[in-house]
């Protein structure tokens, strides 16, 4: 599962998480809304160091970790607990399909080419990609960009993945067939985190949802408690202007 306890962030003056407590059991979906500029990337980019927190106590899978005090190897522990999904994908340019999902299997699993490879078939299928195996990024769509960044995050097997607005760079019509993917593997009980701005798939695909603004959780709850019942007039009002 994932613990995050009293995580602080400032950025010179500006406080951008001013004590944040979450919790995701295995196999759960947590989403994370919230205005623009309110933490929610610092939130996830401090979950794997990406962004180094001032404080706080991060729990995840076996990895354990107090950021005010904490030793390289245990950053590095914390970091093979999660995979990424970025808005931009952030694939290898000069690599093809499968080459971007096979290369950390190879490079930081030391795995043999040849299981590598099936492995990354397997996942080039449950994203619908099978045929474009051998294509480099730029002759794909965001779209199929984006699910060969999905199954490259599946390849490592990761305790939970990490998603930042994974839809927000894709053009209309190319953002059901990646929220599509993503249900696929939340079906398959994979444990997730999501900063999205899509309402009706964090509706639907969440177990448990946190509204932050101003670096503080405004309000948390269950999927359906926290759409169909809002408590907080700043939720209230949040929700009322995307709907
Ligand atoms: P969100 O993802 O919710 O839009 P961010 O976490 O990206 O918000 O940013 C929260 C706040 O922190 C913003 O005011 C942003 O300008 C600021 N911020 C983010 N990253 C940095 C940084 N590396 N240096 C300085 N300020 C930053
Ligand atoms: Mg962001």
């Amino acid at each position: 599962m994932i613990k995050v306890t009293n995580l602080r962030k400032s950025f010179n003056d500006l406080v951008v998480l001013n004590g944040i407590d979450l919790e995701v059991k295995d196999g759960e979906v947590l989403s994370i809304i919230g205005p623009s500029g309110s933490g929610k990337s610092t939130l996830i980019r401090c979950l794997n160091f990406l962004e180094k927190p001032d404080a706080g106590l991060i729990e995840i899978g076996n990895a354990r970790l107090n950021a005010e005090s904490c030793t390289r190897k245990e950053i590095q522990q914390l970091r093979s607990q999660t995979a990424m999904v970025f808005q931009n994908y952030n694939l290898f340019k000069n690599k093809t399909a499968l080459q971007n999902i096979t290369e950390s299997l190879i490079v930081v699993k030391k795995m043999p080419k040849k299981e590598a490879n099936e492995i990354g078939m397997e996942l080039l299928k449950q994203v619908g990609l099978e045929s474009k195996k051998d294509n480099y990024p730029a002759t794909l769509s965001g779209g199929q960009q984006q699910r060969v960044s999905i199954a490259r995050a599946l390849a490592m097997r990761p305790h939970a993945i990490l998603f930042d607005e994974p839809t927000s760079s894709l053009d209309p019509e190319l953002v059901s067939e990646v929220l599509q993917v993503i249900k696929s593997i939340a079906e398959m009980k994979t444990t997730m985190i999501i900063v999205t701005h899509e309402m009706d798939f964090a509706r639907e695909v969440s177990d448990h949802v946190i509204f932050i603004a101003n670096g503080n959780i405004v309000e948390q709850g269950t999927s359906k408690e926290f759409f169909n019942h809002p408590r907080e007039e700043r939720t209230k009002q949040f929700l009322k202007h995307l709907g």
